[in-house]
């Protein structure tokens, strides 16, 4: 056995691993990596670069973050600054993981997806225009919403609604899981589970919430960079026919839908963006193109 050469190869591969990490890191730092990724990969990773990154370098390539901040971080998730990011345990990954997220969500705001929120009167065609945003975009994705109201036929639990007792709806208030939540035509709760969205958002997928006016008020606030989009019909006539033709709802919660839309159509100029529902493709298109507008206007936000 050559043990010159073994040594010089094996010293060969660590200078080779050190300026991988280095790119890594320089990676890192110009925010062209995603962390949360990058982090949940070391997990299961095979690629010494990664598991052997050591938690204090990784934390500190991100922007932002001085070591003070470090620190702290290391300290709440009971993690020592010399171990690497593939030998955590499970109990300090998750405690680590929180730390992660909440930096990755500060200082890489231009990796996450964008909310999108479709408002406008009862019968104007959210439904159908988030079903075609669905349907022909994979980088965009549904929240499905909690309700105390009940199911509809054919509608079925976990795809259309979250259908949830009353007292099980006040529990997610008073945990907090709801993003936003109201009641809708004075009759029943409607809420956004909040963690699912989130998620989905730290994955970069675009999500849309197809909610009432005051529940995009409450999450706009949340998140201040969520786009409101307000669908109108091209006409109140053009409404009333429509909702009478969707037959979903009885002459008396026609004729309150409708007193509700009156009252949101008054709103729409005030919102982020106005799209006119004259033909589904169209709008669903346009709205596609500002949720992406909305995502490069990130990329030069400091
Ligand atoms: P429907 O009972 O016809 O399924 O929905 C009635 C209205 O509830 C919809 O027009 C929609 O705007 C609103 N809605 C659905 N989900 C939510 C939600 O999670 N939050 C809020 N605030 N409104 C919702």
């Amino acid at each position: 056995m050559n043990v010159d050469f073994d040594a010089a190869s094996l010293s060969a591969r660590a200078i080779e691993r050190r300026r991988a990490r280095a790119a890594v890191k320089a990676q890192i730092a110009a925010g062209t990596v995603n962390i949360l990724e990058l982090y949940d990969s070391a997990e299961t990773s095979n690629d010494p670069v990664v598991t052997g990154l050591r938690v204090q370098a990784f934390l500190s390539s991100i922007p932002g973050v001085g070591a003070t901040k470090v620190r702290r971080a290391l300290d709440r998730a009971g993690v020592l600054p010399t171990a690497t990011l593939g030998g955590l345990r499970v109990l300090q990954r998750a405690a680590l993981r929180k730390e992660v997220v909440r930096l990755f969500r500060r200082f890489y705001a231009h990796l996450r997806g964008a909310l999108v929120i479709i408002v406008g009167p009862s019968g104007v065609g959210k439904g159908t225009i988030a079903k075609w945003i669905l349907a022909n975009h994979e980088d965009f994705a549904l929240s499905v919403s909690a309700t105390t109201r009940a199911p509809r036929i054919g509608e079925r639990e976990g795809e259309h609604y979250f259908f949830v007792s009353p007292s099980r709806f006040d529990e997610l208030v008073k945990h907090e899981e709801l993003l936003e939540w109201a009641w809708v035509h004075g009759t029943h709760r409607y809420g956004t589970p909040q963690a699912p969205v989130e998620d989905l958002l730290d994955q970069g997928v675009n999500v849309v919430l197809e909610i009432d006016i005051q529940g995009a008020r409450g999450a706009k606030r949340k998140i201040p960079d969520a786009v409101v989009v307000f669908v109108g019909p091209p006409s109140f006539e053009e409404l009333e026919r429509r909702l009478a033709e969707r037959g979903t709802e009885d002459t008396r919660e026609q004729k309150l839908r409708l007193r509700t839309a009156r009252r949101e159509l008054k709103t729409a100029e005030r919102w982020d963006a106005l799209v006119t529902n004259h033909d589904v493709a169209e709008a669903g298109q346009s709205i596609v193109d500002l949720a992406r507008a909305s995502r490069e206007a990130k990329n030069f936000k400091e």
